[in-house]
């Protein structure tokens, strides 16, 4: 089979779109927009919270998928001097972004022999292991200086963070620190997000009883979830991620962090199917009646997660659109029948996640988390940064 492959167009022949922006918006599928105003609303009113306590910023996973390149000055000019991101190769990308006035933390730590690009570029380790911290003393120790960390300490999620025994180990041989300046001890909560789980008072005490153990440093335990949970829980340094970015820090109440995004995509075509016709892969729609089926340009390696097959719906000037059928790669289906089909043409915007859609919400319909919805954000979309 033979394609033709024409001849790009001459600027003669193009009748070109007003700006850059303006071909770029016409050219993509679907917008993602992010508040920025939003952003640095929700990291003042936690830091309100916390009751002259510092607040640092988890921007971590491209902060939670919406470009931390773009947010993490936005918290910075709000007065944020603490960011964590979890790789390495986060905090190289992130130094760029912000000035040097605050202190990075990676919380994997360095990864053996990653050590000396951690101290080089900079940016502050979080320990885990005993591992890790022989290997940043070592470091410090061939540089004949000191270098900063944080020290992570489990306190029941046995997941990172030195256990019981290791802690008693650098207890009775505190030189097991030399080298290191211990910026802070920290540990994570893993049931935050449920008030009267009985796990946050029993890492609560786990945390203050190891931390004794340890030489006098500042403390940091509270994620989002966790500064929710009251003064107690807050220490010197909270560390929200989620409520920042809009998710609801206390599940069971209504959301006090405001909305930061919203998710529109342009309808490709339309089609009118009669009643027995079917939708999709699998066939997993039937029309069950004469339907208008508008595609849209956005599927799930955007993001909208294939679980959300056949579940929720689209919202068309606030009205709602049903998913029909499987979620595809590239596109899903909507039944627009009830719509009026002036509303619903090729290129028409329905919103996928917004105020009214919240990330909570659509990852309540898909079986998962916000947070989860939120990095799963593709990076096919046009992304706008509101009010900077
Ligand atoms: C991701 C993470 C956070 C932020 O948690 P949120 O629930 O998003 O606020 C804080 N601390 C650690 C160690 C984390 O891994």
């Amino acid at each position: 089979m033979n394609v033709s492959v024409s001849a790009a167009l001459s600027d003669r022949e193009t009748t070109r779109p007003r700006t850059a922006d303006d071909a770029a918006a016409a050219r993509a599928g679907a917008f993602l927009t992010i508040d920025l105003a939003a952003l640095r609303e929700n990291y003042l009113a936690l830091r309100n919270r916390l009751g002259g306590r510092a607040c640092a910023a988890v921007v971590k996973a491209d902060a939670y998928g919406l470009g931390a390149a773009h947010i993490a000055p936005v918290f910075h000019e709000a007065g944020c001097r603490h960011f964590f991101v979890a790789h390495l190769d986060e905090g190289l990308a992130l130094k760029q972004a912000l000035p040097d006035d605050c202190a990075i933390m990676v919380l994997h730590g360095p990864m053996p022999g990653a050590e000396a690009d951690c101290a080089h570029a900079g940016l502050v380790p979080v320990l885990n292991s005993m591992e890790q911290i022989e290997a940043w003393g070592a470091l410090a120790r061939a540089l004949g200086r000191r270098l900063p960390a944080f020290v992570q300490i489990d306190s029941g999620m046995s997941r990172m963070g030195l256990p019981e025994a290791d802690i008693t180990r650098i207890a009775a041989a505190p030189a097991l620190l030399d080298g290191i300046i211990v910026e802070a001890v920290m540990s994570h909560l893993a049931c935050a997000d449920e008030p009267d789980h009985p796990a946050n008072a029993e890492q609560l005490a786990n945390f203050r009883r190891r931390k004794a153990l340890l030489p006098d440093a500042p403390a940091s335990f509270a994620n989002s979830s966790g500064i929710f949970l009251g003064p107690d829980y807050q220490f010197d340094l909270a560390r929200p991620g989620a409520a920042l970015y809009g998710l609801n820090p206390q599940p069971h109440l209504p959301n006090p962090m405001k909305n930061v995004v919203r998710l529109m995509a342009k309808v490709v075509q339309t089609r009118e199917i009669p009643a027995g016709a079917h939708v999709g892969y699998s066939w997993r729609f039937r029309a069950d009646r004469p339907t208008r089926i508008a595609t849209v340009s956005v599927g799930y390696a955007d993001g909208w997660l294939r679980s959300l097959s056949g579940r929720g719906a689209v919202l068309v000037d606030g009205r709602a659109a049903p998913i029909a059928g499987r979620v595809s790669m590239d596109s899903i289906t909507v039944d627009v029948t009830d719509l009026p089909p002036e509303a619903v043409k090729p290129g028409s915007l329905v919103e996928l996640i917004g105020p009214d859609q919240t990330p909570d919400a659509v990852a309540a319909l898909a079986g998962t988390i916000g947070y989860e919805v939120l990095t799963s954000l593709g990076n096919r979309y046009h992304r706008r940064y509101l009010n900077g």
